[in-house]
């Protein structure tokens, strides 16, 4: 075991994750008198929201995940270590990484915990195999190669005279904002980037089907943008199937039951996961040491300046917490950092505490294909070329670097405008590194999955999981019609 504690004598800010908490916030402490050691366990900052981008090979991976190290060289009170953090101990006041079998462990003064979420398959990880999920750079790489792969499969089956409606059947579960990007380019990309690059097989004749088990599209956009938005992706081709709770996921195909008992099988080989989330298991840690609860999905109840219970030192912000409804989305981990950066600047310039943090909603936005998007700002509910002007505008301005803000816009007049996409490159690694070093891992005993196992987590998810499902999206539109989103439970009606 090696101490990395920091030198010095200054005020020492440790902060987890380099994500949009944990960069903004290493950022917002840049003037501070103190010195921040970012633990994070990639080396770069990754720019979710654009993920899909680089599934549908309009970005690469580079133009959304810039390497942290380079983000920060010029902010000298702040250092970036490599490592996934594995413990806190919030008696003790360190944190313990590792990477590569090394363990370092290094002690704070103030922490700023910004760890994420990861995909949740809702108690069926089995599905993960079949149907990847979008966190990661490397899951989007894989993403990319079982889309294009599936098309290269499809030419070879048909040129044998083999039918190959599995192979150009693409499945994307989750009608949330990723889901819906991810279906409106899939339907792209097969009837437009494509269409010319095939001998044997028509890419236009390609089904897109987006499932939800919700009753509506972006139940966060509210009803009418989610009907607005249902239809403009029916018009590009995507079959939406709504109130669908999926059950089983194997290599051919995908299972779903509808609430009148109706069951239908999908034969497709390329499913995309992009229905729940799970906070980073790091919450489970901070609440067994500080009593603080959990919800089911993993998020750590905080206090109202998002420290946690007896531990005013340790901010928890973003994806992990539960406070006020607050959504999982970018604006709140970013405005939650530089709040708890805020707090530990003017704490050491002994001002005093700032009022409970308040989360100012920008808006939301959706893009559904090139031109069309749906965006609310406020009360402001837009959909098409003006929505799809806002968000290329509000993600231009908030892609890390000058170099990728300029070759993004490069890349997106060649999609958007154009027909192509200068991203296709895939290669073997990304379509099976993930599964093929799982298997390595875990050994032979992980590829069966245990019938009762198996059974017990299908019940759980046809009765619980449905009925949760359906209040939280009937829920978070009720939120969005009636302008209550973000607002404290005390101020809801
Ligand atoms: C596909 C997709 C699309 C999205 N689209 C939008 C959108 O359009 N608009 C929007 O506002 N939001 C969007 N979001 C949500 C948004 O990206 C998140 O709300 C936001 O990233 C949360 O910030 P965070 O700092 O809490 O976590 P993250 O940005 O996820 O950062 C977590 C960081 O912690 C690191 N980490 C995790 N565990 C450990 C560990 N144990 N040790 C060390 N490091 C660790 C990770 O590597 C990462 O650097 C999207 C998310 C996804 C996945």
């Amino acid at each position: 075991m090696a101490a990395t504690q920091a030198a010095g004598d200054r005020h020492q800010v440790v902060v987890i994750g380099s994500g949009f908490g944990g960069l903004f916030g290493t950022k917002a402490l840049r003037r501070a008198d103190v010195d921040v050691t970012m633990v994070a366990r990639t080396t770069h900052h990754l720019f979710q929201p654009l993920l899909y981008q680089v599934a549908t090979g309009i970005l690469s991976e580079g133009e959304i995940a810039p390497p942290t190290r380079e983000v920060l060289s010029s902010q000298a009170n702040a250092r970036v270590l490599l490592g996934e953090v594995t413990a806190v101990d919030l008696e003790a006041r360190t944190v313990t990484h590792h990477v590569l079998g090394r363990e370092n462990v290094t002690s704070y003064d103030s922490l700023i915990v910004a760890a994420g979420a990861g995909q949740s398959y809702f108690g069926n990880d089995q599905f993960a195999e079949y149907a990847p999920g979008m966190k990661s750079i490397d899951d989007a790489l894989e993403l990319r190669g079982r889309i294009f792969g599936a098309f290269e499969m499809a030419e070879l089956g048909a040129a044998r005279g083999d039918n190959v409606d599995h192979l150009l059947t693409f499945v994307v579960v989750g009608a949330g904002p990723t889901g819906v990007e991810m279906a409106g380019q899939i339907a792209e990309l097969a009837h437009r980037t494509l269409r010319r690059d095939f001998r044997s097989i028509n890419t236009r004749s390609a089904r897109v089907v987006l499932v939800d088990a919700a009753p509506q599209v972006l139940p966060p956009f509210g009803a009418k943008l989610g009907a607005k938005a249902q239809k403009e992706l029916e018009g590009l081709g995507v079959e939406v199937l709504l109130g669908a709770m999926v059950t089983d996921v194997d290599e051919r195909g995908i299972e779903m039951k509808y609430k009148d008992g109706r069951v239908e099988r999908i034969n497709t080989v390329t499913k995309i996961w992009a229905a729940g989330v799970q906070a980073s298991p790091l919450g489970r840690t901070l609440s067994e040491q500080s009593g603080a609860p959990l919800d089911r999905a993993g998020r750590i109840s905080v206090n109202p300046d998002l420290t946690l219970p007896g531990h005013p030192e340790v901010f928890v912000v973003g994806d992990m917490i539960n406070l006020d409804h607050l959504p999982g989305v970018a604006q709140v981990a970013i405005q939650g950092a530089k709040y708890a950066a805020k707090e530990i600047e003017g704490r050491l310039k002994g001002k005093p505490a700032q009022p409970p943090f308040k989360y100012r909603d920008k808006g939301s936005m959706a893009i559904i294909s090139r031109f069309r998007a749906v965006a609310m700002v406020g009360k402001l509910r837009l959909t098409g070329v003006i929505a799809w002007l806002m968000w290329l505008a509000v993600h231009l301005v908030y892609i890390t670097g000058f170099k990728n803000r300029v070759t993004a816009v490069l890349h997106w007049l060649i999609s958007f405008l154009g027909r192509g996409r200068s991203e296709r490159t895939t290669t073997e690694q990304q379509i099976f590194g993930r599964t093929a070093l799982a298997r390595l891992k875990r050994g032979a005993t992980d590829l069966v999955s245990e019938p009762g196992a198996y059974d017990a987590a299908r019940q759980m998810l046809e009765t619980t999981r449905r009925a949760e499902l359906e209040s939280q999206a009937l829920e978070e539109a009720r939120l969005t019609d009636a302008g209550q989103r973000g607002l404290p439970a005390a101020e809801r009606v």
